[in-house]
């Protein structure tokens, strides 16, 4: 017997309607790239969304066609991806801080016909337009008067363009596992692999985001996406805010300390979400400036392991809490968040710290186990760590191309690359990378461990824990530091703060100083040239 219920697509654009309609006035502010603060609600940005729809099909794009963006947070970045998704079309977000090779790599992989791309990245692709034969046509998310001298053939202004329509359209219903998005994964090892959503899979990951255990967004909050729309399908925010009606603060270009502050707290921002280094910077700009933070309630902090001291500055000093917030790519991108269940309530001080230092538990609708190499479930105890491995309707199937099938297994498991352990209340923290966990003498040393302990020593800016080779061990570690400003720690002063702190058979076997720690495009360490690095490297004495 089937269920006598309505047949009701899950389509991406019908979160717009909701929010146009119930929640038409709230605010969708953004720092525009031309410089002034913008305001605009949901009412209006749906409205054009529709022009960008009816104009996009005026221009011959239709079902399943990519559409590129390589813009910054703003409220015309969130009217782009609607009217793309609107009428069946994918939008492809472009990370510009990829190399130029890898962005056009990745522009030829998708095949985009069309670019949304913001001025500050107009140079950027003047640079490499020949290289993509696909690209017909790009808009330039501005207005006449801010429109640049540019090379690209069939360049246009966004406001040029739509004005050559109006908002007489009608969304396309299609089936609801119609792509809708494409991002590409930052592909450390070998070239980029695409992540393909489903309007579906946005519709239900949007749901899960939004509960109390998650992003517990309301049309109360006042949310600024800090993470970038292009990262990760910008962790669901173009969906969950509208989705419940909750505001939004798109901080455009400005990603320093005081252009954050500022629209914080002139917005009255209560929720905001971003990588650990950006919070870092903010920590930094408060401590100088003396400013605070009153109406921020929660900051959620996720795509790298969020350090202990980071946590402990916006709950002690600025009455904010953190929720830590584990995710990739492939899981739309949120996996687990880190909120605190009554089992755990009565904890506080360096217990509370240490639970949050976790990544948390799933949302319904990610699965989630750790396993040994030979694929037995290990148990939920806190201590066993394996591979951790995830399965869900927002969590990829396969690549783009099929690309990377060696990382889904038989049961449709996902393979993740993550190495954790399960705690018995389903607790899950990351011990590591599986490329970058240090085997020593046949046991796993987690790298991450000893970075978050490192970056709490209070002259230390920056850690990376890497494995280096040892006659003896197999694998010892190396702490690479990166002091802050006028500082200088000795190499004893650094091992004797981790000293009891960790299995001593954890302790680093050196330290080295850096000026630098290289990064990825999406703000992590990247750990694959630290160890081109340190290749010659050897340990003293050995
Ligand atoms: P990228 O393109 O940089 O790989 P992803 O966001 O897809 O972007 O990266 C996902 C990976 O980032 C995860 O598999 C995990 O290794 C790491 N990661 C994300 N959040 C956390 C976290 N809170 N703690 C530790 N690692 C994290």
């Amino acid at each position: 017997m089937l269920g006598l219920m309505q047949e009701w697509p899950l389509l991406c654009h019908k979160i717009l309607d909701h929010a146009a309609l119930f929640h038409g006035g709230r605010a969708v502010v953004s720092r525009s790239v031309e410089g002034p603060i913008h305001r605009t609600d949901y009412r209006a940005i749906r409205g054009r969304a529709l022009q960008v729809a009816k104009r996009l099909e005026k221009d011959g794009i239709g079902l399943g066609d990519r559409v590129a963006t390589m813009a910054w947070n703003t409220g015309r970045h969130l009217e782009a991806w609607y009217g793309i998704l609107g009428i069946g079309a994918v939008y492809h977000t472009l990370n510009p801080r990829l190399f130029s090779e890898q962005i056009i790599w990745i522009m030829n992989d998708a095949e985009d016909r069309f670019l949304f791309v913001d001025l500050t990245f107009v140079g950027l692709i003047e640079a490499i337009a020949d290289k993509v034969p696909s690209l017909e046509k790009v808009i330039i998310l501005t207005d006449r008067d801010h429109m640049p001298q540019t090379t690209l053939a069939n360049a246009v202004a966004f406001e040029d363009w739509i004005a050559e329509t109006d908002q007489d359209f009608a969304w396309k219903e299609f089936d609801e596992r119609t792509a809708a998005g494409m991002c590409y994964t930052s592909g450390t090892t070998g070239n980029p692999k695409g992540v393909v959503y489903s309007h579906r899979s946005n519709v239900l990951h949007a749901m899960a985001s939004v509960q109390p255990d998650m992003l517990n967004l309301s049309s109360r909050d006042r949310m600024m996406p800090v993470v970038p729309l292009f990262h990760a399908n910008g962790w669901s925010t173009a969906f969950s805010c509208p989705m419940v009606g909750c505001g939004m603060v798109m901080p455009g270009a400005g990603m320093d300390g005081a252009s954050i502050h500022q629209l914080l707290s002139e917005e009255r921002v209560t929720v905001t979400a971003a990588v650990p280094t950006v919070w870092l910077m903010l920590l930094q700009h408060l401590e100088k400036t003396g400013d605070t933070l009153p109406d921020l309630e929660r900051v959620i902090i996720g795509g790298s392991a969020c350090p202990r001291s980071i946590t402990q500055a916006f709950q002690e000093t600025y009455g904010v809490e953190v929720i830590h917030a584990w995710g990739m790519t492939e899981m739309s991108p949120l996996g687990s968040m880190c909120t605190i269940k009554p089992e755990y309530q009565d904890l506080s001080g360096e217990a509370k710290l240490d639970l949050q230092a976790k990544q948390g538990h799933p949302p319904f609708t990610v699965e989630m186990k750790v396993t040994n190499d030979e694929n037995e479930d290990l148990p939920w105890d806190g201590k066993t760590f394996g591979r951790l491995k995830v399965r869900g309707p927002a969590i990829s199937a396969s690549y783009y191309k099929g690309r990377g099938s060696e990382q889904f297994d038989g049961e449709d498991w996902f393979d993740t690359g993550d190495v954790a352990h399960i705690d018995p209340h389903g607790y899950m923290e990351i011990t590591d990378r599986a490329k970058d966990v240090i085997k020593s003498g046949g046991e796993w040393i987690s790298t991450i461990e000893l970075e978050n302990l490192a970056v709490g020593h209070e002259d230390v800016a920056e850690a990376a824990v890497i494995g280096i080779h040892h006659p003896k061990w197999d694998e010892r570690p190396l702490l690479v530091i990166v002091c802050k400003e006028g500082c200088n720690p000795s190499k004893d002063a650094i091992l004797d703060f981790l000293r009891g702190k960790v299995a001593k058979w954890w302790m680093p076997d050196d330290v080295a100083f850096v000026d630098e720690i290289p990064h990825t495009a999406t703000g992590k360490i990247q750990k694959m040239d630290l160890r081109e690095q340190f290749k010659d490297y050897s340990f003293p004495g050995t």
